[in-house]
């Protein structure tokens, strides 16, 4: 198959213009479900790896592609929304097919998509890049009417605006409840650096105001040394942490949570993280292999374990050996399967070792930062990919210059994204 086939719907496709130039020829086609970090990141290298001559299809359910990364600063009150929001035109100018539209069947067989609209299209590669989902169902009484009034801001969106107008709005005095999911989930230090951040907010504007971090673990996930050195020297006053309390129900009209224990939190705003799981889609396609929540890939081509020739990406993925959920990880994923889709169509050999490298940062006050960076590496020897023992560290203590390079590493993440 040369090209897309779009069997039924209305893909509207910009009018043929008489070409002046040698006519490109097509040698595939790709549909990509999901236009986040792994999604976009793969459009815009495929585009440029196959210049032009791969037929690319982009659906995002959202019009905007917002950006978990960098999403707390907004919470805290130190960015704006509009700073996190970006528009998908970079990728429209480079040809790939961009539609707002939601994915509601992907057949792993027939490589077929199906969206809410009625459009359906055929391809040669099917790549599923839809993040995670939330289990709420998890929680006993986080039904629809809870889920109005606590929220998650987990998937980036409206949902860190609305949260924070909440804490724009709380009194002096007033208590910010988070509850962190039991690992694995997407970005081990998120919850960490929203805690840090939210303190800083309260500690200069509602100094009688307290975050309580609930967290499902026994200890903190990542950065431990260097988040417990900055609660305890700058927001020992505003910030309390609780290890080992999974949330088991919550009750929003009372703005209550109970633990697996039966013990209850209070707060006045209340921040529930659900168990984590890659997102509806997957399941859909039958592409979960893991405990019914992740989908195992076949580390060199980033293809499913399941069936050949259907790709996952990102978050949705069993992660390898100490691989974190993340915006960077989700961003290299897209490179390996963007050369191994170009090598496949070209007919060129693939390649058997690669290199992939995961850089995190997290903010701890509006301009200071801390970090962790890792190499992995993957060899068909080997089979999968692994963290290279040495490479890669934390630094021993938040500063101002990891904060500019944290912002800087924002801008060029979402450049290599979408630009
Ligand atoms: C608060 C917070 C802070 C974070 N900070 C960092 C950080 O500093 N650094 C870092 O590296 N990572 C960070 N992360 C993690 C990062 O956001 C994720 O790891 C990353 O977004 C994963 O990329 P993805 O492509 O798998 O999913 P996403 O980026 O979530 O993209 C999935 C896209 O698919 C769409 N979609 C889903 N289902 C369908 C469907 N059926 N049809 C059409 N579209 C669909 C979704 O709407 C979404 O746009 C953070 C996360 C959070 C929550």
């Amino acid at each position: 198959m040369g090209s897309t086939s779009i069997l039924a719907g209305c893909a509207v496709l910009p009018p043929s213009k008489k070409k002046l130039t040698r006519e490109k020829k097509n040698i595939g086609s790709v549909v990509i479900v999901g236009g986040g970090f792994s999604g976009a990141s793969l459009a815009r290298y495929l585009s440029i790896l196959s210049q032009g001559e791969i037929s690319i299809t982009l659906i995002n359910r959202e019009k905007f592609f917002y950006s978990c990364p960098m999403s707390n600063l907004v919470l805290a009150g130190y960015k704006s929304f509009e700073y996190i929001s970006h528009e998908f035109t970079s990728l429209v100018k480079r040809g790939v097919n961009v539609l707002h539209d939601e994915v509601i069947e992907v057949d792993p067989l027939k490589k077929s998509v199906r969206t809410k609209t009625g459009m359906f299209f055929e391809a040669d590669n099917i790549v599923v890049c839809p993040g995670i989902d939330l289990d709420f169902a998890a929680i006993d009484g986080f039904d629809a009417v809870a889920q109005r009034t606590v929220l998650h801001a987990w998937r980036g969106g409206m949902q860190t605006i609305a949260l924070r107008r909440r804490l724009s709005t709380l009194h002096d005095g007033g208590v910010f409840l988070i509850s962190i999911p039991p690992a694995p989930y997407r970005c081990p230090p998120g919850p960490y650096e929203r805690a840090s951040l939210v303190a800083n907010y309260f500690k200069k504007y509602k100094p009688k105001s307290k975050v309580i971090l609930l967290d499902s673990n026994p200890d903190i996930q990542s950065k431990k040394t260097l988040f417990q050195s900055v609660w305890e020297r700058k927001y020992r006053n505003n910030l309390e942490y609780v290890p080992n309390i999974e949330i088991a129900g919550v009750d929003s009209k009372r703005g209550i949570l109970f633990s697996q224990f039966g013990d209850n939190f209070r707060g006045d705003v209340l921040n529930v993280i659900p168990p984590n799981s890659s997102s509806r889609i997957a399941h859909q396609a039958d592409l979960v292999t893991d405990n019914d929540k992740w989908c195992d890939v076949n580390w060199r081509s980033m293809e499913s374990v399941r069936y050949p020739g259907i790709y996952v990406l990102g978050d949705a993925t069993l992660s390898a050996e100490k691989m974190p959920k993340s915006a960077h990880m989700a961003n290299q994923h897209s490179k390996v399967a963007a050369l191994d889709i170009v090598s496949k169509l070209k007919g060129r050999k693939k390649f058997s070792n690669y290199k992939i490298v995961n850089t995190c940062y997290s903010f701890v006050d509006e301009k200071s930062a801390i970090f962790v960076s890792k190499v992995y590496s993957f060899d068909l020897k080997v089979g999968t990919v692994k963290p290279i023992e040495g490479a890669g560290g934390v630094p021993s203590q938040e500063s101002v210059i990891l904060g500019k390079q944290a912002y800087d590493w924002a801008e060029n993440i979402w450049l290599d994204s979408l630009g």
